[in-house]
């Protein structure tokens, strides 16, 4: 289904400016409209954000495709995701060959999702806590993936990054950010890449904005 949708949705993320092929066709495989509520499916493939419940929303596609493609994921890296939401970023990066540990604090959207990627025989690791704090057990990780946006970026974060790796992340204020892509070039040093102009729903946390 959205066969069609889909390949005019990839002709835009071309156009500006997704040019890695393997991220193209994630985006061409990945059912987007799977991750939204039914009545929204006409809409699945605009490139927009749109409303999941719990006053959360899915990333415009663009947003998800620099990322992925800033991020280039190869198969059987270990990446880690703070903000489930939906799972359509997740999906794309197990679509990549990643092996996904994602986190999410809404406990409703953990439930719903959880229960998405079963029903879709998904096996990417959830779990539902504050991701400012990471995942320590399954560290270090070859990305960090930060899918909502944050006042500084977390300590935790930096240091459960493997030499080498990159960390994604938004950092503004609540209305709009600056993409932060860091990489790790020794035990507490990074190489920092910035771009502007991104709009992410709050990052709350121990590191993150106190409230929603
Ligand atoms: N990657 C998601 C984007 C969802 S919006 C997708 O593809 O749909 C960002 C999500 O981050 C929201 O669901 C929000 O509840 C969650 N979030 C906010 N702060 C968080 C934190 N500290 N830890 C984990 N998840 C968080």
């Amino acid at each position: 289904m959205y066969e069609k949708e889909r390949q005019e949705l990839i002709l835009t993320l071309r156009e500006k400016g997704i040019t890695n092929e393997r991220v193209l066709k994630a985006f061409l495989e990945v059912e987007r409209h799977l991750f939204i509520p039914q009545a929204l499916h006409g809409h699945a493939y605009a490139d927009n954000a749109l409303p999941i419940g719990f006053d959360q929303t899915i990333s415009q596609p663009y947003t998800v495709a620099f990322m992925t493609q800033v991020m280039n994921p190869q198969p059987g890296n270990k990446i880690l995701e703070i903000g489930t939401g939906s799972g359509y970023q997740a999906v794309i990066l197990n679509y990549l060959g990643a092996k996904v540990y994602s986190i999410e604090r809404n406990h409703n959207l953990y439930l719903r999702t959880s229960q998405l990627f079963d029903n879709l025989g998904y096996r990417i690791a959830l779990r539902c806590s504050d991701g400012t704090l990471g995942w320590d057990e399954f560290a270090p990780y070859d990305g960090i993936i930060v899918t909502a946006g944050g006042p500084e970026i977390p300590t935790n974060l930096k240091k459960q990054l493997a030499p080498g790796g990159k960390l994604i992340i938004p950092v503004g204020d609540r209305k709009s950010q600056k993409m932060h892509i860091l990489q790790k070039t020794g035990v507490d040093s990074f190489k920092t890449t910035i771009v502007p102009d991104f709009s992410f729903v709050p990052l709350i946390g121990r590191e993150g904005w106190k409230i929603g």
